[in-house]
């Protein structure tokens, strides 16, 4: 339901979780201001996927399938609107290795989430030798992070102010220069970047994709490592770094990219394309969203499950802003 008066909201981040938050405060009728460093953003990754079924555990969030929906909504409702967003719901391969992690993601997979179970024979794109079996996760599929980031914020309506917040608490920001915003509300939006900055206590977690010149895979596979269609030809990804304290934006070295490369190969039979780049993020771990105790708003720590659960996230914290507003 609409504001009655015009409600000032001040968010701290313009990655997926900020965009996600202006977004939906929009929509509820808020003024909106992001503030962003644009520094850091793991949500300019390639391509990412909408993938419910995490890593190599097969754990399903309770919340997976309403934040799948929703996101794909997001994405045909701002397409509808003339925002491109290259993405494909195109269904995603989940090649496991033998019967013990078959059973182990059985245990895990909510009657409700549609799945089906195909041997490596039947896969609809060719694996390479040693998988036992492949589920297949029809609704799933794989966004351009930056491109579905973007369109969030254009639609809000946003005002967007490009540097860096120093300080802040239940109404204000103090930007680098020192100069005081004003709101009703704050809320922050860092991730890994912000976190560092913040001096918050936080895991953080690099991550790196090789861009491909072509995609690997006419359909993304993922276990160990992954292969993603993009905008521009493909992606193979992979989380390898150990966690650390600290945000670091280094890109790993050459031994981890030919691990890498390998890992690729040993997903897809025909694995030949070239590699154009590299891209390296950092995710955060420990999900932090609602009112703070300093009175300010958090929507972070959304892990690998940025684009799955932000944008669900991010309607929940407006909802409870809304809440709790004096
Ligand atoms: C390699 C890799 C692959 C991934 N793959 C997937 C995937 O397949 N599926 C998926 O769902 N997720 C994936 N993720 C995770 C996803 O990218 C993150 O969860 C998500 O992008 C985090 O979004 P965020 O908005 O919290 O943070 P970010 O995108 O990091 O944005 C934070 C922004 O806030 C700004 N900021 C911070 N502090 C301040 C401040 N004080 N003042 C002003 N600005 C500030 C930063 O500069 C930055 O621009 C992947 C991540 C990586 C690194």
């Amino acid at each position: 339901m609409p504001y009655p008066d015009p409600v000032k909201l001040l968010v701290i981040g313009g990655g997926i979780a900020g965009a996600s938050v202006a977004y939906f405060a929009a929509q509820a009728g808020l003024q909106v201001t992001v503030i962003d460093a644009a520094e850091g953003q793991a949500s300019r990754v390639p391509a990412a996927l909408l993938n419910p079924v995490r890593g190599q555990s097969g754990r399903v969030d309770p919340r997976a399938l309403e934040g799948l929906q929703l996101t794909w909504q997001l994405i045909e409702t701002l397409s509808r609107q003339g925002h491109a967003i290259p993405h494909a719901r195109s269904g995603l391969l989940r090649p496991l290795p033998d019967d013990r992690t078959r059973q182990k993601f059985e245990s895990g997979l909510p009657t409700d989430l549609p799945h089906h179970w195909l041997t490596p024979d039947t896969s609809p794109v060719p694996l390479a030798g040693g998988w036992a079996h492949v589920l297949h996760l029809p609704d799933a599929g794989w966004l351009d992070g930056g491109a579905l980031t973007d369109a969030l914020i254009k639609a809000s309506g946003a005002v967007r102010r490009p540097g860096r917040a120093r300080h802040w608490d239940a109404q204000t920001v103090t930007l680098e220069h020192g100069e005081r915003l004003q709101a009703d509300a704050v809320v922050w939006c860092g991730g890994s970047r912000g976190a560092d900055w913040a001096g918050l206590e936080a895991v953080h977690r690099a991550g790196s994709v090789l861009t491909l010149d072509r995609p690997a895979s006419a359909l993304p596979l993922s276990y160990g490592a992954y292969l993603i269609p993009a905008a521009r030809g493909g992606v193979l990804g992979a989380t390898f770094e150990a966690p650390s304290a600290r945000h670091h934006a280094g890109g790993p070295p050459l031994r981890s990219l030919q691990w890498l490369l390998q890992k690729g190969a040993a997903l897809t039979a025909d694995f030949s394309p070239t590699v154009t780049g590299l891209w390296t993020g950092v995710r955060l771990s420990g999900e932090r969203s609602g009112r703070q105790p300093g009175g300010w708003f958090a929507l972070s720590g959304l892990s690998s499950k940025g684009f799955l659960l932000g944008p669900l996230l991010a309607r929940r914290v407006v909802a409870s802003l809304a809440a709790e507003r004096p």
